[in-house]
Order: C-alpha cells, then structure tokens, then sequence
C-alpha cells in the first residue's frame, strides 16, 4: 500500500477506477466494496481510459454565487467505456454536444489559494477526436 497522500495525488491525475474480479464490474469512482458480490468481492485498482459516450446531458445557466464559471455549461452523463456511468461537467459549446457524443476525460486547474498555495484540480471532460 502506499501512503494515502500520494495515493490521493494519484487519483487527481489519472482515472482510476476499482475493478472486481469475481464478477468484471469496473467502477468510477473507486470503491473497495462491489455491491453485487458482497463478501465475495475481489477489489483493484484499474486505470481508466478516460474515453467515454455522452448518455444525455443537460445545458445548466445558474452558477452557485460565488463561484466564478464561464455559463451556461454542460453537464454530462457519461458512461465510460469500461462501464461506469457518471455526471461530469462537458467542457464544450452547448450547441456542441448530443447523444452518443464521445468524450475523454482531462485534468484541469480549478482555483489556486493565494495564502496556502493550494491549487485545487478537478476531473472534467472534453470532446474527444478518434480515428
Ligand atoms: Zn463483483
């Protein structure tokens, strides 16, 4: 095991997921736990692709006060293509997104505390190009 700090670094910058063996269930965000197997549960660590498809997905105008974004944004229901189904934010022009669009996930700066120096990043997802 590694130290949780760094384990916590790692879960900003990559997409991991946990994964169960007893029944092949890939889940986002990790969970030591499969609901489906119970006791049975087999749990690791599994590095997600990142790519996914937009499920549906919602244009959303009211920001929280005091929380600077550019609005409206989208929002997303994305299943990634291990599995899981999230709600992510769609960094795209709204007009842009539809169904079955395919995304992948990136790192972004959200904010940095000038006092701390604590810069906060979060998951957030972004048209994807393939082949
Ligand atoms: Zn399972």
């Amino acid at each position: 095991m590694l130290p949780r700090f760094w384990r916590k670094i790692r879960y900003r910058y990559d997409l991991i997921g946990t994964r169960c063996n007893t029944c092949g269930r890939n889940y986002y965000p990790p969970r030591n736990f499969c609901p489906v197997c119970r006791r049975r549960s087999s749990i690791e660590e599994v590095q997600l692709s990142g790519y996914g498809t937009v499920l549906s997905y919602s244009i959303v105008h009211d920001t929280p006060v005091g929380l600077k974004m550019e609005k409206p944004y989208v929002v997303a229901l994305i299943q990634l293509d291990e599995g899981p189904i999230i709600t992510s934010q769609l960094a795209c022009e709204p007009e842009e997104v539809h169904d079955g669009m395919r995304v992948k996930a990136v790192f972004r700066k959200y904010g940095e505390d000038g006092e701390d120096g604590i810069i906060y990043y979060g998951t957030k997802f972004i048209p994807a190009e393939e082949a």
